[in-house]
């Protein structure tokens, strides 16, 4: 469940019960999926909650509507300030924060001036759980970047990531792993992918997938350790060549994959660079700053 009796969301500028919160049916993001939001956690730290990264999410999300022809009228600084408030009336330090921009009635097929914002926060355990995991190459393929802008977070883009998962589940799987429209890996249903192969890391480069901050966080790690990591096309044929393979995200953190398509990889997972990454990827978050990282 995503909140209690007594959970308090933000709508617009008010604090609000999240069990009376209601909406208009006839907004044009809920008939159309034109709505940008975004994922972002904060975590228990010796500090107290610090949200990771909330700045760069909250410039996402202003990409986003800007990237969709939806009004901003936020600034970043006020929605991080929110985000703690958020998370303060609620009394949560470890959880999930969900920022949702969506659009008032307009059933027409052209930008609307209408703008809500909404933040709620819940607990959420680790989105792709804890085991290793068993993937499938999906038949969907990732939205064509010609038709859409794939590097936006945008609500409707999610129906291909439903129907990819639910794909996957249908035939037991726990994650789908979809390609580009030219036939290269891109990533997962909302995680991004990298691959390991003879002690290099191998990631597809932007253009064909949401340029995740946790993508990002994992790339500046490895370099830190000297774990070359390259942003390069691949297809099919690499997954099995790998040794070891992980996504990345902000709600499935670093989640090893044990198997794709039920070829189990080479290498244990215990001994990746991605199980290293994972270790120094959650030192990083419960510290929030680069300067105390030492190598567990
Ligand atoms: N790809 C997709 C399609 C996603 O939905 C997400 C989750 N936002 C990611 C990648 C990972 O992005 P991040 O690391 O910023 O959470």
């Amino acid at each position: 469940m995503y909140y209690k009796e007594n959970s308090l969301i933000y709508l617009d500028g008010d604090w609000l019960k999240a069990n009376e919160a209601t909406t208009s049916p006839f907004g044009q993001t809920l008939h159309y999926g034109n709505g940008v939001f975004e994922g972002i956690r904060s975590y228990k730290t010796r500090n107290g909650a610090q949200v990771f990264k909330a700045k760069e999410h909250f410039e996402r999300l202003h990409y986003s509507a800007k990237s969709m022809h939806i009004p901003f009228p936020w600034k970043v600084e006020e929605l991080v300030r929110l985000s703690y408030e958020l998370l303060e009336r609620n009394e949560l330090e470890e959880a999930y924060l969900r920022p949702l921009v969506w659009l008032g009635a307009n059933m027409k097929l052209e930008p609307t001036d209408e703008v809500h914002l909404f933040l709620a926060a819940w607990e959420w355990p680790r989105y792709l759980g804890e085991q290793l995991l068993s993937v499938m190459t999906s038949s969907y393929q990732r939205p064509n970047p010609r038709s859409c802008h794939v590097d936006a977070k945008v609500t409707g883009h999610y129906t291909n990531s439903i129907l990819a998962t639910t794909e996957a589940k249908a035939k037991g799987f726990d994650e789908a792993l979809l390609f580009d429209s030219n036939g290269h890996v891109a990533e997962g249903s909302g995680a991004n992918f990298f691959l390991e192969k003879d002690g290099m890391l191998y990631t597809p480069p932007q253009g064909n997938i949401l340029p995740g901050i946790t993508r990002h966080t994992i790339m500046e790690l490895a370099k830190v350790v000297g774990f070359p990591v390259r942003e390069m096309h691949f297809g099919e044929e690499w997954l099995l060549e790998a040794d070891s393979a992980f996504f990345t995200g902000t709600a499935a953190e670093v989640a090893g994959i044990g198997s794709i398509n039920n070829i189990a990889l080479k290498m244990n997972w215990e001994d990746s660079i991605g199980h290293t990454l994972a270790a120094m990827y959650r030192q990083q978050v419960m510290d929030n700053e680069y300067k105390h990282f030492t190598l567990v």
